[in-house]
């Protein structure tokens, strides 16, 4: 039997509206959503998610201010500016949109979001906070995940969960997610030895690598769920994920496509965040 699809696209629809819902509700009280992202340098790929997520927002009601930079843009100066945001009360949420230019120290630059305002959950307190078990704000991509297995109706407890891919936006973050929700749980990375048979133990495999078919059917058990985060622009213009798509589906219980899999939740969830961080704001 192929495997059934996991809808990110209808999934984040709902999520959309039910955050339209709560910027209404807190429009009856005076209080309306701001998100400020701030875009560093030419990037063509960080132009376009930018112009996503201000488009999400226009349509949510959060309102979305784009602070642009030239490549040239000092430390100093992101810094500076992100110290204002932080005191500005119409912005709930800022969001540094990475890359930065070369010779900037990103963490840095991330550092100095106030933890309330980090509306992408990357500042070292909120990723402390969710290591401690006490998640915040927590990223967007790895809470989307979350989020499709969840509405996929799949138990997590004692489950064998591999995650491929340990960075600190995506992989880390997903493998802690998926430990409090008591899965047992694996990272595997660029070092990782006979990654394949890791993989066929895995109840939930992710992919968060960015190779396109670096997860092949030989590398899935039968009837599991297969996240794929990956996002590859392949030769031809296509979007690809990490997964070979045609080949696992049939093997899979469960699989996301890319595009309108994962991506559409990680923007959906930052929306969430934004609308979360304004209501503690404005309570406080
Ligand atoms: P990253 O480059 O920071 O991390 C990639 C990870 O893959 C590293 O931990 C590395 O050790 C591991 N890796 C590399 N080669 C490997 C191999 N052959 N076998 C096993 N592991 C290997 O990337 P990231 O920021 O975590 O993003 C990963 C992918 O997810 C990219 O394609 C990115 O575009 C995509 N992404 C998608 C979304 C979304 O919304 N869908 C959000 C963030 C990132």
């Amino acid at each position: 039997m192929p495997a059934r699809i996991l809808d990110g696209k209808t999934l984040a629809a709902q999520v959309r509206a039910r955050v339209k819902a709560e910027v209404a509700a807190l429009a009856r009280l005076g209080v309306r959503p701001g998100l400020a992202v701030i875009l560093a340098g030419e990037d063509p790929a960080s132009r376009v998610y930018v112009r996503n997520k201000t488009r999400a927002c226009e349509e949510t009601g959060v309102h979305s201010q784009q602070i642009d930079y030239p490549a040239s843009v000092t430390q100093e100066e992101l810094i500076r500016r992100i110290s204002e945001l932080n005191a500005d009360r119409a912005v709930h949420g800022i969001l540094v949109q990475l890359p930065l230019p070369k010779g900037i120290d990103a963490e840095a630059v991330q550092r100095s979001v106030s933890p309330e305002k980090d509306a992408d959950g990357f500042h070292p307190a909120n990723l402390g906070a969710l290591l401690a078990g006490r998640p915040r704000i927590v990223p967007g991509t790895p809470l989307g995940v979350m989020r499709l297995i969840a509405e996929a109706g799949i138990s997590l407890a004692g489950k064998r969960a591999v995650v491929i891919g340990r960075s600190t936006i995506v992989g880390k973050p997903l493998a802690l997610l998926l430990l409090q929700k008591d899965a047992t749980v694996s990272i595997c990375h660029s070092k990782t030895k006979d990654l394949d048979s890791i993989c066929r133990e895995a109840d939930i495999l992710v992919a968060a690598v960015g190779k396109p078919k670096l997860v092949t059917a030989g590398m899935v058990k039968p009837g599991a769920c297969v996240i794929d985060v990956g996002i590859n622009r392949l030769a031809d213009g296509k979007l690809a994920g990490d997964v070979d798509f045609d080949a696992v589906k049939n093997l899979a219980g469960w699989i996301t496509p890319v595009p309108g899999g994962v991506g559409p939740m990680t923007i959906a969830m930052l929306l969430e965040n934004c609308v979360h961080a304004a209501t503690a704001q404005s309570s406080s």
